[in-house]
């Protein structure tokens, strides 16, 4: 085994490798960009590099720097977790070549997968089984179009070298061809400087299959089982789970023979991921399931593998790269229960899952409800630099239905405040009837996302409690002496107090008498309902009128309140005229940019007529295109930002013209 490894990632998948080569007596190097100086990562490692500042291509995604910081550490070894450099056959080479070991497979396995065409060709070779479509090197559009017509409405047009979803464009109809033929390629040519594409049938009913397979150095492969990824939202996964619901023992022996021919096709060692695409409008048959493309690392979602077989995954990594036998034979390997990962994001569900950024005031995830593989802690930031993953939440139960009961408990469970997460969309999920069932396809979460994203009703004592807050009365004395008092109430008489505030609802007014340490009244319609608040535990606990005490977490951050309850967060503002203003000046009429990004493509200029939902600018932001569309039918007034363009949120970009002046 290694003495000391350098580990060329950040986030939760850099903890969690350390978190095994700690438990195996492994010293660790982390490396780190001047974003990520003070990141938990950099505090777990045994040491710590920098390597340049915050932008990947200056810091994470350089080869070299990284290289030297492991000479200079003297690692011997290096563990690219995933993204990044993890499937770059480059740097696999240049590692190899500085005499240190890459903990992955060979450079020539991750070639031939990296470009899903070649794949796809070599499986087919290998006798996998491949969707349908075109993946030669003929790129010019006419053509293409042809082979789309040939191939079939709906299409998926795939960069060849993407991943993470981006690159991708489904089309239904001939004339959308070209618009997304073109989208496909800039997203290709931007994220993996690669336009060229290919062309699969668009599979109805769609369940994403993906088998974890692993191979050594003496030529042994195995697999261990499937993982269900089809709850994704712009095909990237939400949640993951293993096994596939409804997988048949036939049907798993056998694409798990067809991922292991895919894994020794190219003499895969270490851990990888054959992903499939099954065709499920009859269930998971194996005549109807197809490769997809193999990923050459550890996968975001291998902790629903780990958990179901009892293994660690990364010891096998380190195992194997140190030249060890695989730890265990294909009949030893059995599946035990049920497993479910929630990805847990700063992202804006209901506003179009728009990548938040800013302080994690709050963060307290329930270890001992779930596994939690995380890279931040209480008080960090989440930068606009690097993907707004903040944990994955993973559960683990006798069946599926223990396991997302779990999950389900564990979510309602985490305090985050600071900014907007996606927990209470990945809690509808998870109550979604269908989802329970095991009756899913990748199209479920499009299908019912008004359903999903809408605003949960919020609990009228959420407002009453941001108001006792926001008066700075949330701390009430655990021993009611009267010298231990907060101010702000006398004795004598019940002080009454009327709060604005800003909630998920809009504006809102509390009026609370405060009647002694922890004890109001609140004015409702219906009349003063008596509120508690009294210490438990390390928190706070609430009792409305005479019901039940219920736990809260009240949040102060910068000019916020935030009032968990009952598992649902909501965020509190005093008025700011300023903002109120600036807003009724957008009026619905303006574009703004919804993130600092970078614009892409305009494509409408002053004097245009548009049509409500047409795309006018392409913004590219946290590694994703957002397309910014017309908010109503009108004429364009003013275009305030041009193409190349660098600009910060909220920024005006564009201005439809007033519908009177118009008229006029
Ligand atoms: P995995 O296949 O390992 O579960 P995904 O397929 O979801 O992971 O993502 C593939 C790669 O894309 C990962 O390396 C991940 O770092 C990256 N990725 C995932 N989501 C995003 C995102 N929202 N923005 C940028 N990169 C992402
Ligand atoms: P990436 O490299 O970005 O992960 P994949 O080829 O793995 O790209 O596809 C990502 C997702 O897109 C899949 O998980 C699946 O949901 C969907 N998808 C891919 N190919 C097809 C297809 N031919 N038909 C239907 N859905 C597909
Ligand atoms: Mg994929």
């Amino acid at each position: 085994m290694f003495a000391k490894i350098l580990i060329a990632n950040r986030g939760e998948i850099a903890c969690r490798v350390i978190r095994t080569a700690r438990r195996l007596g492994v010293r660790t190097v982390a490396v780190y960009s001047d974003a990520d100086a003070r990141a938990l990562h950099v505090a777990e490692a045994d040491e710590a590099v920098r390597i340049g500042p915050a932008p990947v291509g200056e810091s994470y995604l350089r080869g070299d720097r990284i290289l030297e910081a492991a000479k200079a550490a003297g690692a011997e070894a290096i563990h690219p977790g995933y993204g990044f450099l993890s499937e770059n056959p480059d740097f696999a080479e240049a590692v190899a070549a500085a005499g240190l070991t890459f903990i992955g497979p060979s450079a020539a396995s991750i070639r031939a997968m990296g470009l899903k065409d070649a794949a796809k060709a070599l499986m087919e070779k290998a006798g996998v089984p491949v969707v349908p479509g075109y993946h030669g090197a003929e790129q010019d559009p006419a053509f293409l179009a042809e082979r789309a017509a040939e191939i079939g409405f709906p299409v998926l047009i795939k960069a060849r070298a993407g991943g993470g979803g981006k690159g991708m464009r489904r089309v239904d109809r001939a004339e959308d061809f070209a618009e997304a033929l073109q989208g496909a390629q800039r997203e290709g040519a931007s994220a993996f400087g690669d336009p060229a594409v290919l062309i699969e049938k668009y599979v109805t009913h769609p369940r994403h299959i993906e088998v974890q397979v692993f191979g050594d150095a003496h030529g042994a492969a195995v697999h261990l089982f499937e993982r269900d990824c089809s709850l994704q939202r712009r095909h990237q996964k939400v949640i993951e789970e293993a096994p596939a619901p409804g997988m048949s023992e036939e049907t798993r022996a056998e694409i798990g023979a067809a991922a292991v021919r895919a894994a020794r096709a190219v003499d895969y060692a270490g851990a990888g991921t054959v992903e499939f695409i099954a065709d499920a409008s009859e269930g998971l048959r194996a005549d109807r399931i197809w490769f997809m493309e193999m990923n050459t690392r550890l996968q975001v979602e291998h902790p629903v593998t780990e958990a179901i077989t009892g293994l660690d995954l990364v010891e096998w990594q380190l195992r194997v790269a140190a030249g060890d036998p695989l730890p265990l034979r294909q009949e030893e390997l059995r599946i035990r229960g049920a497993a479910m990962e929630a990805r847990l994001y700063a992202e804006d569900a209901p506003r179009g899952f728009l990548p938040q950024i800013g302080r994690l005031a709050r963060l307290r995830l329930p270890q001992e409800l779930a596994r939690i593989d995380s890279g931040v802690r209480e008080g960090d930031e989440v930068t606009p630099h690097y993907d707004p993953m903040i944990a994955k939440v993973i559960a683990h139960g006798k069946d599926r239905a223990e396991a997302l009961a779990r999950l389900r408990t564990a979510l309602a469970a985490s305090e985050i405040a600071g900014l907007t997460t996606n927990v209470a969309f990945l809690r509808a999920l998870l109550a979604h009837d269908g989802f329970a069932k095991g009756e899913m396809d990748t199209g479920l979460i499009d299908r019912e996302l008004s359903a999903l994203t809408a605003p949960a009703p919020v609990a009228p004592e959420a407002a009453a409690l941001a108001a006792v807050a926001s008066l700075g009365l949330d701390a009430p004395a655990a021993d009611p002496a009267p010298f231990a008092v907060a101010d702000g109430w006398r004795l004598w008489s019940p002080e009454r107090r009327t709060v604005e505030l800003t909630g998920p609802e809009g504006e809102t007014r509390v009026d609370l008498a405060i009647l002694g340490p922890g004890r109001f009244a609140w004015a409702t319609e219906a009349g003063d309902v008596p509120l508690r608040l009294a210490p438990a535990g390390e928190g706070l606990r609430v009792t409305v009128a005479d019901g039940p005490a219920r736990p809260v977490s009240l949040v102060r951050h910068e000019r916020k309140v935030t009032v968990i309850l009952d598992g649902e967060a909501t965020a509190w503002t005093p008025p700011d005229p300023i903002a109120a203003a600036t807003e009724a000046g957008g009026s619905g009429d303006a574009l703004a940019a919804p993130m600092p990004g970078l614009v892409k493509v305009v494509s409408a200029a002053p004097g245009d007529r548009v049509v409500e939902g047409q795309t006018l600018i392409v913004l590219e932001a946290m590694k994703m295109e957002h397309r910014l569309t017309a908010p109503r039918d009108g004429e364009v007034a003013e275009l305030l930002c041009a193409e190349g363009a660098q600009v910060s949120e909220g920024a005006i970009l564009l201005r439809l013209a007033d519908p009177e002046a118009e008229a006029a």
